[in-house]
């Protein structure tokens, strides 16, 4: 079995023409589990990394455990009213609309080195806003790091633009 088989299709959700990557019944399956937080942090183990930081709510719990098994703090990335301390904010473009994004300002000190993670990467808008931000708290952004990568929207080859390696674990074509 490869990790991909561990991933659930749903199609037309949550509307028509999208090809929604459930990763529950990954999570659900304790080899899977295991396996896919060991090939996000086998890339980067041996390399200094202070903080992780996931973006709500997949990011949440994958990088949790990757945070975990690197020895790192965790950072949350949150949706906008969520955090109670003093934050700063990033908008950023949805298909339709705009969303908001934040951070504690005092979560990362200057010049920690921080890994960037999410379950999946598409057209890359939800992690460039994260590294926006993360940049702002002054964090140094050395890797971005997502289970599943959908290559035909371009999401990881503007991350590596922006000067941030990426690593993704599985790609499927298509939305
Ligand atoms: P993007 O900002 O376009 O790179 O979208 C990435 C964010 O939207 C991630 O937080 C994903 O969890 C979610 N997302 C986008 N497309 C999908 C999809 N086809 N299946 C599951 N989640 C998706």
């Amino acid at each position: 079995m490869t990790l991909a088989d561990a991933i659930r299709t749903i199609p037309d959700y949550p509307k028509p023409g999208i090809m929604f990557r459930d990763i529950t019944t990954l999570l659900g399956d304790a080899r899977a589990f295991r396996r896919a937080v060991d090939e996000l942090v086998q890339p980067f183990a041996g390399q200094k990394i202070d903080k992780v930081a996931g973006i709500e709510a997949r990011g949440f719990i994958l990088g949790g455990a990757v945070a975990h098994q690197l020895s790192a703090g965790f950072v949350p990335l949150r949706k906008k009213g969520k955090l109670p301390h003093k934050t700063i904010a990033v908008e950023y473009d949805l298909e339709y609309g705009t969303d908001s994004m934040e951070i504690h300002l005092d979560a990362i000190t200057p010049g920690e080195k921080v890994m960037l993670i999410d379950d999946l990467i598409a057209t890359g808008g939800t992690a460039i806003a994260a590294i926006q931000l993360l940049r702002q708290t002054g964090a140094e952004v050395v890797a971005a790091a997502f289970v599943i990568d959908l290559p035909d929207l371009g999401g990881a080859d503007k991350l590596r633009e922006l000067g941030v390696p990426v690593s993704t674990l599985m790609a499927f074509g298509g939305h």
